[in-house]
């Protein structure tokens, strides 16, 4: 009924040899080894886009992603790519809201409804990232929080729209420190997204997407955590680096 995805964010790492290294040995072992059709996508840093993107072809179950991209169609930003420029590039889809790009470029809510928005008038599909700082979900508010991420800048779309949005859960405290959530608390967090989507909108609606989950996944726990019914995949960071890895947590969905 809806899709499995593992997507490996590559974050700012990998020269361009290095990055075609990785996606060249990622391709080849999931065309050879994995015995489910969980969609994978590779989202390196924007100048590797063609390079990766070359690498990809047609693949009809790999696909390329960004890790940000710009609100306005095109102008004075120096330093911003456009959707358009990265739909260009071969690029299905653009991360959106990561918490370093909350942390680190201030990206409020009110900024990411726009982006949202106007990637999907692009035809890009955001992976529309939200979760709580470890104070948060200490002082017991971490589904109040998400549920105002999601709504706030997911909540505008039409039904039409919202159904092409893939929405990555990513607690702040389980990103790169090692840490996971238990696949109890994500399941819990993913039902309640998935609960607020449907009260919004409609149920089948909620159950046609993709809630990923993202914070230190490896191959040894991706099988627990993507077993869970209402975690279809994941946002991988540090282990998407590596092509072994990354590979054995897209066979976590065999
Ligand atoms: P991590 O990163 O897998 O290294 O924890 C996840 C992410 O930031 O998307």
């Amino acid at each position: 009924m809806r899709k499995n995805i593992v997507a490996g964010n590559w974050k700012m790492n990998c020269t361009l040899p290095e990055g075609k290294k990785l996606a060249s040995e990622v391709i080849h072992m999931v065309e050879d080894e994995v015995n489910n059709d969980a969609e994978v996508i590779l989202i390196p840093p924007f100048i590797h886009l063609t390079g990766i993107q070359s690498l990809i072809g047609s693949s009809e179950r790999i696909f390329l992603g960004a890790q940000n991209c710009h609100q306005s169609k095109s102008g004075a930003y120096t330093g911003e790519v456009s959707a358009a420029m990265l739909v260009s590039c071969g690029a299905t889809y653009v991360i959106l809201g990561h918490s370093e790009r909350r942390e680190y470029f201030g990206e409020t809510d009110e900024l990411l409804s726009e982006k949202v928005a106007f990637t999907l008038e692009n035809n890009l599909k955001p992976i529309f990232c939200c979760g709580e700082r470890l104070e948060v979900r200490e002082a017991g508010d971490h589904e109040k929080f998400v549920g105002s991420q999601v709504e706030k800048a997911l909540f505008g779309l039409s039904e039409e729209n919202i159904k092409n949005v893939v929405i990555a859960y990513e607690p702040v405290w389980a990103i790169g420190t090692g840490k996971t959530a238990s696949a109890e608390q994500a399941q819990e967090m993913h039902a309640f997204i998935r609960k607020q989507i449907a009260d919004k909108y409609s149920q089948a609606v909620a159950d046609g997407i993709s809630i990923l989950y993202g914070g230190s996944v490896k191959p040894d726990n991706a099988k627990e955590i993507f077993s869970q019914p209402d975690v279809d995949g994941g946002l991988i960071g540090g282990a998407s680096l590596k092509s072994r890895d990354f590979t054995n947590i897209v066979k976590a969905f065999d």
